[in-house]
């Protein structure tokens, strides 16, 4: 049996931090993964997504730079070479939390861990032949794509016709036709890359609108760019059944088919909370998520759990600071996860940004609100490097306290600037306070400075 201090299950965003936090904190951690450590997020989801991302956006720009001066022929998007560099920076990333994990003498297990139960006080988990035991257990097994039980899905998914996003991201050759579907984030970025790389993409989504919570302004905007990338969307259809060449859906006028050469599903991930033992300590989950309250304590005294398993919010910048408060608990300080300032970012061209509520949610919570929405195009730095002039910022105010409980911005940089926004709603400073704030111009970060002083 090796004792340890603490055993982390899973090494994805939440159990690394986890670890690096604890081992700072003083406790013998193990970490055990059984893949990769980075989890979905370094490996096959977040930077993967980003790379791709970029050598699209690189190539838009390079198509577009004609507006601005600069003229090139005979541009390509070589997936061969953009595969190699997502590749490449997968790696570094994946050796670099490596290595800061090894500096910090966390015991790296590369293998499957099983909770086998409690003993003296211990929690055991077997990984192999080896049972590692610890008086506390963070559970960071992550999550997993929902496959839709409909005909012809699982046979699409044996023979590579059908992919999910784990897939989908190591493909070597380009299809001619893509069928994506679900219209949420991972859909929307995966549509968006294959799209500017010249992949006829048709993306099938049940609502009648993309993007999930994205405010319906911003959404309408979003088609309208997508659209002229090239993209079709079939909103408010079903799916029905995969085919071994097309994808057959329900819209009002009855059943419909797409062909398509690949498909991807990408209709959301669930937590994994199955398989690995937790009903040998009695940990509680609903609806497959393990249940936590704001310590990200279990109902086991001991067990916590931290990133995608909890269902909470399946982001890794959550997973991240969920992590930072398990391991402040377990060391006695003083600290609880909060919700209201967590930004989603979707990064497709243009992005979108948004952090805390927006009008309509703000006034199902009871909350008495203003807003003001204004074109991106008042920054001159957005301006100056963009010719299409759609962006928007939207703010949201509490009238009363005058806090910002909203912002959300599409455009050019918005992920980059949106955390100024979560730090004005996480600091809850009126807004009087905030309009003192200097801002570096031209910028377009301005665009927040100009929505407080538009309110
Ligand atoms: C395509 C895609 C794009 C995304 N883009 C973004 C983005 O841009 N921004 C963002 O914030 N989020 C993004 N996400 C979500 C993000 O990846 C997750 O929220 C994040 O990875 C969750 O971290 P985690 O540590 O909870 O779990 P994971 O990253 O899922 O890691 C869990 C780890 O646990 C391991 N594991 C599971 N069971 C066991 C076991 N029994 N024994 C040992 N190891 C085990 C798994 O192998 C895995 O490595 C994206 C996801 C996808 C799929």
């Amino acid at each position: 049996m090796e004792q340890y201090d603490l055993i982390v299950l899973g090494g994805g965003p939440g159990g690394y931090r986890t670890a690096e936090r604890a081992a700072e904190e003083g406790f013998k951690t193990v970490l055990i993964e059984k893949l990769r450590v980075g989890g979905v997020c370094l490996n096959e989801g977040c930077i993967p997504t980003k790379a791709y991302l970029n050598s699209a956006k690189i190539y838009r720009h390079a198509l577009e730079g004609g507006a601005f001066g600069v003229i090139a022929d005979g541009i390509r998007l070589d997936h061969g070479k953009a595969l190699e560099h997502k590749n490449k920076v997968v790696s570094a990333l994946v050796s670099g939390v490596e290595a800061m994990l090894k500096s910090k003498n966390v015991t790296i297990v590369r293998s499957q861990g099983m909770i086998t139960g409690k003993e003296n006080g211990n929690f055991t988990v077997a990984v192999g032949d080896t049972v590692y035991a610890a008086p506390r257990l963070v559970l960071a097994t992550g999550s997993e794509p929902v496959i839709l039980p409909l005909p012809g899905v699982k046979e699409g998914l044996a023979s590579g016709f059908v992919m999910t996003s784990r897939e989908i991201l190591d493909m070597q050759a380009l299809p001619a036709s893509l069928a994506v579907i679900g219209g949420g984030v991972i859909g929307l970025e995966m549509a968006c890359y294959f799209a500017t790389a010249g992949v006829k993409v048709t993306v099938i989504e049940m609502l009648d609108k993309i993007a999930g919570a994205t405010d319906e302004d911003f959404c309408a905007r979003l088609m309208k760019r997508y659209r002229k990338m090239g993209m079709e969307f079939k909103l408010s259809c079903k799916v029905a059944s995969v085919g071994t060449d097309s994808v057959t859906y329900e819209d009002a006028g009855g059943m419909q088919t797409v062909r398509a050469d690949k498909v991807l599903l990408s209709i959301g991930r669930r937590p994994v909370s199955k398989g690995i033992g937790l009903e040998t300590i009695g940990v509680a989950t609903l609806r497959g998520a393990v249940t936590t309250d704001d310590r990200m304590r279990t109902n086991i005294a001991g067990v916590y759990a931290v990133g995608d398993v909890n269902g909470k919010l399946m982001l890794a910048h959550a997973a991240y600071r969920e992590a930072d408060v398990a391991v402040n608990h377990m060391a006695g300080k003083s600290d609880r996860m909060r919700f209201e300032a967590v930004p989603n970012v979707l990064y497709t061209d243009p992005e979108v940004a948004s952090v805390g509520d927006s009008v309509a949610s703000a006034k199902a919570k009871g909350l008495d609100v203003r807003a003001v929405s204004l074109p991106m195009n008042l920054s001159g730095r957005y301006l100056a490097e963009t010719e299409r002039g759609d962006g928007l910022c939207k703010m949201v105010v509490e009238n009363g306290t005058n806090r910002v409980v909203g912002a959300h911005l599409m455009g050019a940089y918005a992920s980059e600037i949106i955390y100024g926004a979560a730090m004005m709603i996480e600091t809850q400073l009126p807004v009087d306070t905030l309009r003192e704030i200097v801002f570096p111009h031209p910028t377009v970060s301005e665009i927040l400075r100009e929505a407080l002083f538009a309110l």
